[in-house]
């Protein structure tokens, strides 16, 4: 060989070993900002080749004579380039499957080409010249392993799913690269140790260093795209995360009112709908929260699976969701897209312990009846949502003037809890009259409330929004104490006169009203014969069972019960025979009607009698005038209440009353 060939020979191989460097210090580079293991394996497999390559130079120039460094370079190369091929195909398969290849693996591999290396080198030892199998052994089985190899690798990064021009061209020049190495062990094979072949095999190192350069360059590039498309994922997250909600994926109040807003530009109609969830605090302490956080996700999918195809759906707070619905004008789609929402919610949620079923509440609002911007709309929505809560119906439209309510009911709201602590409730007193022996016989207590402003208030303007408040059974407590302690007044004057107290149907049954009167009782030195509970047939038909004990007991301390309001409510004869009660109070509305109808008539005839029949008192309430009075009398009514004889008057009237000698 010329000084110049193998000048030129060194030169090559030194350019192509320093680019090889080069690329492996990049690649490690990369590899320790972005932690891709890929990337570390091509950074070994690139330092292997420089390796392979400075080893193969020093090789070809020191002398035959040093046996110990020929053979040292000679396994090192042949070891270097066995291991270049394997770290490659390793980085690869790591690219392709997104996992680290195990170190076990990695190991035995090793030991397999280790091996190899040193029985190619070792077999040959001590060989005066290099023989045909020395060549195959060391030099065609090699170049077809790499080539083989890097042909599979490029294969592999064909089939990754991005893509990307840079991954073909890298999957192109690995593959060509791997063509380089089949064809140069194939032409070894046929050429002699001479001239052609040296041209060969020179002509192929300058093609293997294009292909290096190419891959080189393409590696590069790959990772610059790979880096503008984390940042960008990472900016589309960020943007995601500002407008989603975390755990349902739904997007979240701000991001509602901005694309919101964009959708009314286009003056289309719309409907707003606000859903909560009932009683979602109970099912998170009863499932657990991530159960809880589970169903919050279902809720969202099924929302955005519906036939409905809402146009936005948001998360708006805990269990709190806004819906954007379109094409809804007429009532009947209204009703419609509002029975679905329910259905969606009353489909049962599966846990593993059983499962859930929920009902939900709606508030609705319309663009562009209601309001004209984003914002408004939703807070139009969010106060048809709270007037539905607080009237406990399953949805509400808004409309116009709602806000004054929902302020008046939340004034409301503090001054009934101001009116419980004042003691602002007084008990009126309407008398009750024994029609046979012609005289007063007790007295039904009803509620008042002297508000501070607007002077005295009928129960019909309070009650309903205690009850929603919840406020009923610290009402009931205090009346009870103002009703026992007003008997107790009547007994130290020596007046046998009972009175009934109205009992909540939230109240009655609850743990704690029966210690309660008795405890009352002895406080006001009280006989239980003077007071008497009046509950509605329905909240004695509840649980019948349980009424009836309960009921049982009551009468057991002494303590009568009477069933209010009786012919409006689901009562049968079988209850009524069954419940030990002490007297029926037949409704207003039968006694109002009865002189003019002849079907009411025969009613509140057939009520008495069988009244009677049960073994049961009767009173008739609402009697206001003489000639029901009369009827009543001739049909054998006990008790009448009513207009006629007196309104519901304050303690000391109702005391004078008593007193008076009175005739009907
Ligand atoms: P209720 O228990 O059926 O009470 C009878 C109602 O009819 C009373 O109305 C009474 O003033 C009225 N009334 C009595 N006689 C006549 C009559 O001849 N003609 C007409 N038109 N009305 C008559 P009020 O006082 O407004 O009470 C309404 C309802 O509020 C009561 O109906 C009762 O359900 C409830 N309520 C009243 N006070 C209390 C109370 O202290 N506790 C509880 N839980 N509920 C009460
Ligand atoms: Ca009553
Ligand atoms: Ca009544």
């Amino acid at each position: 060989m010329s000084a110049e060939l193998i000048l030129a020979r060194i030169m090559l191989l030194l350019v192509q070993a320093g680019l090889a460097l080069a690329l492996s210090y990049t690649l490690w580079h990369f590899y320790r900002i972005y932690q891709r293991h890929h990337l570390k394996s091509w950074a070994v497999g690139f330092l292997l080749f420089g390796c392979y390559l400075l080893a193969l130079n020093l090789y070809s120039m020191v002398p035959a004579e040093y046996q110990l460094i020929h053979f040292a370079l000679e396994f090192t190369h042949i070891f270097c380039h066995y291991s270049f091929a394997i770290w490659i195909l390793l980085g690869v398969r790591e690219a392709v499957s997104g996992e680290r290849i195990a170190v076990r693996l990695v190991n035995r591999l090793h030991l397999v080409l280790l091996c190899l290396s040193l029985i190619s080198v070792l077999l040959f030892v001590g060989e005066p010249t290099p023989n045909i199998w020395q060549q195959m052994v060391q030099t065609n089985l090699r170049l077809l392993f790499i080539g083989a190899a890097l042909l599979v690798a490029g294969s592999w990064l064909m089939g990754l799913p991005r893509q990307l021009m840079v991954i073909r061209l890298v999957a192109w020049a690995v593959k060509l690269w791997g063509v380089q190495m089949v064809l140069l062990s194939l032409l070894i094979s046929y050429l002699d140790n001479s001239g052609p072949l040296l041209q060969a095999v020179l002509v192929s190192k300058h093609l293997e260093l294009l292909l290096q350069t190419v891959l080189g360059l393409g590696l590069v590039l790959w990772l610059q795209e790979d880096e503008r498309h984390t940042n960008q994922q990472l900016t589309e997250k960020t943007l995601y995360l500002d407008s989603h909600d975390q755990l349902t994926g739904a997007l979240n109040r701000d991001a509602l009112l901005a694309q919101l807003s964009d959708l009314l530009a286009q003056q289309q109609p719309l409907v707003l709908v606000m859903l909560g969830l009932d009683k979602f605090k109970r099912v998170n302490e009863t499932v657990g929260l991530k159960h809880g956080d589970r169903i919050l996700r279902e809720v969202t999918r099924r929302f955005e699976a519906s036939v409905l195809k809402p146009r936005f759906v948001a998360r708006t707070g805990g269990d709190i969701f806004a819906l954007v619905l379109q094409d809804i004008q007429t009532e009947k789609q209204r009703q419609f897209c509002v029975n679905h929402l329910e259905q969606l919610i009353e489909k049962p949620f599966n846990f593993d312990s059983g499962m859930l079923k929920l009902t939900a509440t709606m508030g609705l609002a319309q663009y562009p009846e209601h309001a004209a911007s984003a914002e408004s709309l939703l807070q139009k929505a969010n106060i048809a949502f709270h007037q539905a809560k607080r009237q406990q119906q399953r949805w509400v439209q808004y409309l116009p003037g709602m806000e004054e309510e929902t302020a008046r009911m939340l004034l409301l709201e503090k001054e009934l809890q101001q009116a419980l602590t004042e003691k602002q409730f007084e008990l009126f007193y309407q008398p009750q009259w024994h029609l046979r022996d012609q005289r007063i016989e007790g007295f039904e207590a009803l509620v008042r409330w002297h508000h501070p402003s607007r002077g005295l208030l009928m129960p019909g303007q309070f009650l309903p929004e205690m009850e929603r408040l919840g406020l009923m059974r610290e009402l009931d407590f205090l009346l009870l104490e103002q009703a026992v302690s007003t008997l107790g007044r009547w007994r130290s004057r020596q007046l046998d006169l009972s009175v009934a107290v109205n009992m909540s149907p939230i109240h009655f049954e609850q743990p704690g009203l029966k210690q309660k009167i008795q405890q009352l009782l002895q406080q006001y030195n009280v006989s239980p014969t003077m007071l008497e509970l009046e509950i509605t047939e329905n909240t004695a038909m509840g649980d019948m069972e349980q009424g009836r004990n309960y009921v049982s007991e009551l009468q057991q301390m002494g303590i009568r019960v009477s069933i209010d309001d009786f012919g409006t409510g689901y009562s049968s004869l079988g209850y009524l025979r069954r419940m030990p009660i002490d007297k029926i109070k037949i409704d207003r509305s039968f006694i109002m009607d009865m002189a003019g109808s002849d079907s009411d008539m025969m009613i509140v005839k057939t009520m008495i009698t069988l009244a009677h029949g049960l073994g049961k008192r009767i009173l008739a309430e609402g009697v206001e005038d003489l000639h029901q009075l009369q009827l009543l009398k001739r049909m054998g009514c006990d008790t009448a209440q009513g207009y006629l004889l007196s309104k519901p008057l304050p303690e000391a009237e109702a005391l004078a009353l008593a007193k008076q000698p009175l005739a009907f």
